[in-house]
């Protein structure tokens, strides 16, 4: 399967499995294709820059940015924080024929699907679950509270690949990212 041009493609998959260094990666690759930046109301981690890695806006902001129709589809993370996709980039970047790619959660593709059903939905997957745990507790980047909460996220998550139309096993990034380029036609 390969998408053309001026295309969605939406990348979740549980926590932990790498999206962001597979998206960090690809973008590096494919500075051409339109990877959306969301805006979330959780505060942004140390090296994490505005605009950049998000939009770090405050609840009223997000609270505003759903009330004029400004996100292409928006949800609520592990119970703890807003995130949601900017509308405006998007429809300018397939106006343009720029491929696009959503890293977004599973309730955030589940609306896109709603919407966009013509956009390409990827699973990225763990090597396995044990490798997941790993992972998430080797980045030491939230609480053990937080890693609980996230796991159980993750939960949900995996049992839904099947929505997908394209599993990739993140088992090595410059595979995955080779896999994906591929998938975008690019
Ligand atoms: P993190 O806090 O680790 O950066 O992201 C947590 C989760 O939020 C990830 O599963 C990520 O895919 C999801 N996420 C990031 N941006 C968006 C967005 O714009 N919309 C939705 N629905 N989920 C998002």
């Amino acid at each position: 399967m390969t998408v053309g041009p001026g295309r969605v493609v939406v990348l979740s998959g549980p926590t932990a499995v790498g999206k962001g260094t597979v998206m960090a990666r690809f973008r590096e690759l494919h500075p051409e294709a339109y990877v959306s930046i969301s805006a979330t109301t959780r505060p942004a981690r140390p090296g994490e820059r505005d605009g950049v890695h998000y939009w770090f806006v405050s609840d009223a902001e997000f609270d505003e940015l759903i009330a004029s129709g400004g996100l292409l589809e928006w949800a609520e993370v592990h119970g703890a924080a807003r995130y949601g996709t900017p509308r405006r980039p998007v429809d300018e970047a397939v106006a343009d024929g720029r491929t696009v790619i959503l890293e977004i959660d599973l309730q955030g593709a589940r609306q896109v699907k709603e919407n966009c059903p013509d956009a390409c939905f990827v699973f990225l997957a763990p090597p396995s679950a044990e490798e997941l745990v790993r992972r998430l507790q080797g980045r030491g980047t939230e609480t053990a509270e937080e890693q609980a909460r996230r796991l159980e996220t993750a939960a949900t998550e995996m049992a839904a690949r099947d929505e997908f139309d394209v599993v990739l096993v993140n088992e090595d990034v410059e595979r995955t990212v080779a896999e994906l380029v591929e998938l975008c036609g690019l």
